[in-house]
């Protein structure tokens, strides 16, 4: 390990250097299930859990679960799935919504010591006595109200005796503080709504600042790592934990490092739902999302995930990544793990006219030259192949290492070639080539003529044993490389980022299951998305930046 400290690192050892005990230290990893996890939680995500192993401390799931409205329990079980995924183990599960009971009782202790109180105006009202950031706001005319009125309304509301929107309780703090979330921010509102784990137990809810900071104490969560956008909540958290019975334990530290933003990308749940509900995507695990499911089944690795957030760093400054990093990685992953195999996607007929009719012939194809264990394999040779039509020219200039009439290339793992004609539709164009194959130049059998120096190398797949297979290909969603920033976010979408393509497989394709990943040679990588009752059908993951250039 390096020993170069981020700034959060840094902060915890001046606090170990202070006298903070190493078996004090204690992590978490925050998500309210509303939605999936995206790419910029990985970086939270990896954030806790390297310095978990880093400290051996700690490291707990917490989900804060205060808004019933929004949240459920696929979430959550998508959200333990992703980080099993990622390769992290928590210490412990823990819900906001098993600390309800308490932070009720903490809320109590707060009306009793002139904390808090009960406003019974409504929000419209209370918003517009909050004041703006250059003026003071001004106090509730409930502000003073004795507190035995506070308490027997906060206990009337719990039981249900108030609707929706009649009160609501809310810190006593100052209406003239700078930081306008001081301002007697509330802590508890009415909503008859179902809980998915507490049930219809509760129907007052406390707000996210409240639970999130007293969580955390309840869990002694040492730090408390959390995104820039909470700098100016860290007024109030600190507040709130200052409130509490004494008890002689640590306070949680607050403390914000830069989010991650990536070009051409949203991060925003509630963006990304919008996305869903326009039917843009399918869903939230659609391979164009930048949730971590989405990018599962897109076919990148877990690795390249954490590879690539490492990378982004810990910074007190937000900035933008290149999206093009995270393909560097996932690219760099895919190399080491992938097989090799040859998929012809627009094909056009290869005949070698020197090649006996009806013979079949076995050669032997190296799975991944980066991995010796993957082995080797069989490929199928014959007189009738499919190459790319991108691959043949019936003429073209010296930069063209490909096929034309007259020259020679390698046809990957077998023999070099030579074009002599070709045949034309009555629009022009080629749906045939004509070719010689030279028997002596066959791959990797030490003849002289197997060393001969071509130009180029092409792929191919015999026609009578090649495998149909679908591939979707992806664009990226957004035209606009900072979407976060579009007023009009429906209107920066690339309304081309799925498309549907066909292919020509060699047979050795059919032996992958649903998840597997794979080269397509001089193509990219790609995942199997389906493999079911002779149906193959991929997605594909990544482009390969330059195939075989030599
Ligand atoms: P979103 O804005 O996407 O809805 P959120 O902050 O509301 O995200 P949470 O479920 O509350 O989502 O996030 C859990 C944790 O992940 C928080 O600690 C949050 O700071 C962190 N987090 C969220 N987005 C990012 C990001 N882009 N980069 C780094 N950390 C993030
Ligand atoms: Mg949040």
């Amino acid at each position: 390990m390096s020993n170069y400290k981020n700034f959060i690192e840094q902060i915890i050892e001046d606090d170990l250097n202070k006298g903070y005990k190493r078996d004090e230290l204690c992590f978490r990893f925050p998500p309210e299930p509303n939605g999936y996890l995206h790419i910029g939680h990985v970086k939270a995500i990896t954030l806790n859990f390297e310095l978990g192993k880093k400290y051996n401390a700690p490291v707990n799931l917490r989900f804060d679960d205060t808004n019933p409205v929004k949240e459920n329990t696929h979430f959550v079980e998508e959200i333990k799935n992703n980080i099993k995924w990622l390769g992290y183990e928590w210490s412990k599960i823990c819900y906001a919504s098993d600390y309800f009971e308490q932070l009720y009782k903490w809320a109590h202790y707060l009306i009793l010591n002139d904390k808090a109180y009960i406003d019974s105006q409504a929000s419209e009202e209370i918003a517009s006595q909050k004041g703006t950031p250059t003026s003071p706001g001004t106090n509730s005319p409930f502000r003073n109200r004795p507190k035995e009125e506070s308490i027997r309304i906060f206990t009337e509301m719990r039981e249900g005796k108030h609707i929706e929107g009649s009160h609501v309780l809310r810190a006593k703090i100052k209406m003239d503080s700078q930081n306008m979330l001081m301002r007697d921010p509330v802590m508890y509102r009415i909503l008859f709504k179902d809980h998915h784990r507490t049930g219809s137990k509760w129907c007052i809810y406390p707000m996210y600042d409240w639970a999130h900071g007293e969580s955390d104490y309840i869990e002694q969560i040492s730090h408390s790592l959390c995104t820039l956008e909470f700098k100016p909540h860290r007024d109030l958290y600190e507040w709130f934990l200052h409130q509490l019975p004494k008890e002689n334990k640590n306070l949680p530290k607050q403390r914000e490092f830069a989010r991650l933003n990536m070009s051409y990308t949203i991060m925003s749940k509630r963006k990304l739902s919008l996305l869903i509900e326009n039917k843009i995507v399918s869903s939230w695990d659609d391979p164009r999302m930048p949730t971590i499911s989405g990018m599962r089944k897109r076919g990148y690795p877990s690795k390249s995930l954490i590879n690539f957030v490492k990378k982004a760093g810990i910074a007190k400054r937000e900035n933008i990544i290149d999206f093009s990093l995270l393909e560097f990685y996932v690219r760099e992953e895919l190399n080491k793990i992938c097989p090799r195999v040859m998929v012809v996607t627009d094909a056009i007929k290869l005949v070698i006219i020197n090649y006996p009719d009806g013979k079949y012939e076995s050669l032997e194809a190296i799975n991944n030259p980066e991995d010796e264990s993957q082995g080797k394999r069989e490929i199928i040779f014959s007189k009738h192949l499919y190459i790319e039509r991108e691959d043949f020219r019936e003429t073209a200039n010296r930069k063209f290492f490909r096929l034309t009439i007259g020259k020679e290339v390698r046809l990957k793992n077998a023999y070099i070639i030579k074009a002599e004609n070709c045949i034309k539709n009555e629009k022009g164009e080629v749906i045939e080539v004509h070719c010689t194959y030279d028997p002596k130049s066959k791959s990797g059998s030490n003849s002289e003529e197997s060393k001969r120096k071509v130009k180029g190398t092409i792929h191919w797949v015999d026609i009578n044993s090649s495998i149909d297979v679908k591939i979707n290909e992806f664009d990226r969603l957004f035209l606009n490389e900072k979407p976060e920033e579009s007023h009009d976010l429906l209107n920066s979408i690339n309304s081309v980022s799925k498309k549907l393509i066909v292919g020509k497989s060699e047979q050795f394709i059919s032996s992958f299951k649903k998840g597997a990943k794979v080269q397509f040679q001089r193509k990219g990588y790609y995942i199997v998305d389906n493999n079911q009752n002779g149906s193959m059908s991929f997605n594909k993951t990544v482009g390969l930046r330059d195939g075989w250039k030599k």
